[in-house]
Formats: structure tokens, sequence, C-alpha cells
């Protein structure tokens, strides 16, 4: 029985636990407030095969600030390598479960290079955690698919693997074609029955015209409600009419956006989005890797950065925020058994606070985690 506990619609129950499962929501027996609980910290973008957690410092080596370059400053990373990436992906998997994440999606690269070997590992980091988180794999064409010839063909041998989603990355920027890369991945995706969720950094009226492009494939393929559109930072770098248009085709098509509150980039307009009917979600993206030096795939504080960088202040804001990391992240991983109700798993996060505001606000370290019951984790550290 947990006592008097804070749910987070502002409900206070004590909370039956039986055989993993929330077996009631009783009313409260004592007055004093007891914890906040969450539901699961969902990560909805994050890239498990890249960091390097655990390992002494790697300062970053790209030489110029493009896309490009920090490609080529990964494989050179990629290449000094002593630890695999199965061991640094599971250092990561176990960081973020001790501040509460129990699900995410991971994109895995694979190019003409690499082909399936950092698939490899992260099947093995998903089996190994298999009873703690769920752990669904994109295949990323980090290199792009008209530059690395033979990476489609590798796509779809990664679905048949075991990879969950197609993924994609700046058709125009990397590809410098629209078509050709996004009839690859619709045609696999289409084949195989799965998702798509491709990376797009490309701003302007160039991006927006891609998105449409994949809005139109979405419906065209009867995808609607399994594409994601990762960064989408070109809605957040046209004037707002345009953005608003988007956003209506992008609705209408069923393609959600996922942003992780990036730091020198334009941000979409999440309030805009979502009352146009866009499902938008969080991620970490890049944790300690050849990409980026930050990150420590906390999701309450990634809730506070998007917040911070979409200059929220109000309670309903910070709301939106939290939501893209608990429950919207969960409808657009299809999470079918997610959330706090009778009947639902005893998969918990408790922390100090009374509302959702001032856990996205504070985002202080997680009192404890339970999954299926069990108590996975106290005070921030592994039980
Ligand atoms: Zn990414």
């Amino acid at each position: 029985m947990i006592r008097n506990a804070t749910l987070p619609d502002g409900s206070r129950h004590d909370i039956e636990i039986r055989d993993g499962r929330i077996a009631a929501l009783l009313p409260p027996t004592a007055d004093e407030p007891g914890v906040m609980l969450l539901p699961p910290l969902v990560d909805g973008h994050i890239h498990l095969d890249k960091t390097l957690l655990g390992l002494a410092w790697v300062p970053n080596q790209a030489t110029g600030g493009q896309v490009a370059d920090r490609i080529e400053a990964e494989r050179r990373v990629r290449a000094a390598r002593t630890v695999s990436e199965t061991e640094t992906g599971a250092n990561l998997v176990k960081q973020v479960m001790a501040s509460g994440t129990l699900h995410m999606r991971s994109h895995v690269d694979i190019d003409n290079q690499l082909g399936l070997r950092n698939l490899q590992a992260l099947l093995a980091i998903r089996q190994r955690f298999r009873n703690l988180v769920t752990i669904q794999i994109v295949a990323f064409p980090q290199s792009g698919i008209v530059r690395s010839p033979g990476t489609a063909e590798l796509l779809d041998a990664a679905i048949a693997e075991g990879a969950d989603l197609v993924g994609g990355l700046d058709p125009m920027g990397i590809d410098g074609d629209v078509d050709g890369p996004l009839d690859a991945i619709f045609a696999i995706a289409t084949r195989r029955g799965v998702g798509i969720d491709i990376h797009l950094h490309d701003g302007g009226e160039g991006g927006i015209s891609e998105m449409n492009a994949i809005a139109e494939r979405t419906r065209a393929s009867g995808l609607a409600g399994k594409v994601a559109i990762s960064h989408a930072f070109a809605l957040g770098s046209v004037p707002v009419d345009l953005a608003a248009r988007t956003a209506d085709t992008l609705a209408e098509a069923g393609i959600a956006i996922m942003s992780h509150g990036p730091g020198a980039a334009t941000m979409p307009p999440l309030q805009l989005l979502r009352q146009h009917g866009v499902e938008v979600f969080g991620g970490s993206d890049n944790i300690r890797d050849a990409w980026s030096p930050f990150g420590n795939g906390d999701m309450l504080e990634r809730a506070m950065l998007i917040g911070y960088r979409a200059n929220f202040r109000h309670d309903h804001e910070l709301e939106l925020a939290c939501e893209m990391v608990t429950s919207a992240a969960a409808r657009v991983l299809g999470l079918a058994d997610y959330g706090i109700r009778p009947g639902g798993p005893a998969d918990l996060v408790a922390v100090e606070g009374e509302t959702l505001a001032e856990a996205v606000a504070h985002h202080p370290r997680r009192k404890w985690v339970m999954k299926g019951g069990r108590i996975i984790a106290r005070d921030g550290v592994l039980a």
C-alpha cells in the first residue's frame, strides 16, 4: 500500500498494489501529503549505440558545424573505441532506469560501413534488460541512403533482424534528393508493416516541403499514427501562418513531432502544434557522445529543458512538457499497458512535490522508481 499519494491529476489516493499491478485506488487515509507519483518516464528519442557513457572523456572532434562534419567526426571516434557499444549502451540504460525511464525509442546507426553491427549490440541490450525496460529500435541511416549505397537493403535487413521502425535523415540536407530516400524508406515500412521515425533538421521552406512530402506518403501508405518526425526545426523557422498550415497537414496525416529542446536550432512551436491536433513528444537525443557532450537521460530534466527553450511559464505549459515525456510519448510508442489506473501496471515514479508543474520546474531526484510492484531504484541509485 502506498499511502496518500498525489496523482498527476492532483487527486490523492492510497494505492493498493498486488501481484505487480495496481489493484485499487482508495480514498486517502492520512491528511499530510505523501509523495507525488508519475507514470514511468518515456524517452521518445535516444541513441543507445552512440553514447560514450562510462568511458574516459572524449573531446568533440567535429571540424565544422554541419551534420556531415559530425558524421565524419563520429566515424573517427568509433574507430578509436576500445569498449563495445553493448557495454556503453547498457551503462546508459541503467542510468535512465534510475531516473524513472522504463520505456524508450532508440535509434541505431545503420550504414554501409557498420552494417548491422550496432543493431546487434542493441538487440543484446534489449534482451538483457527485457524484464525492466521496453526498448523500441529504429533502424537509422546515419550516413544517408543515397550517399551510402546499400543502406536501403541494410535497413530492410535490420527490420527482419528485429528493429521495429525504419528511420530517415534529412533527405535534402544529406542525400540532396527528397523523393529517392523517402520512397525507399516508405517502401520498406509498407512491405514490413512497421512505422517510421525520420530525423529532419532541414530548416526553412525546404524543410516544410519535405514534411509535406512525408505527409503525402504517410497518407498514401495508410501509415497514419505510425510516423514521427524528430526535430522538425523548420516549423520554428518559418512564418507562423505557414507553420499552422503545416500543422494541419501533419495532424491530418497522423504524424507526431519529437523535440528534445534543442540548444541552438529553432524549436517547433509546441503549443501551436498541439492546438492543431499534432501529437508532440520528447526525447533526450544525444547523451555524451560524438554529437553532444551534454545530456544525462533524466526525462524530467529534459521536460524542463523543453519548457525552458519553449519559453513556458504557466502550469498548463509545464504540464504539456511533462506529458511529452510521459503519456504523449507512450501514445506515440504505442504502449498499451501504461498509466496509473486500477488494473494498470505497478510501474511508478515517486518525487517530492504536489503538482506536475513543480515536478518539471524542479525535476527533483526520484525518491524511488517501481517496476511491477518492486522498487528498482532509490534516490537516483539502482537498487
Ligand atoms: Zn537523434
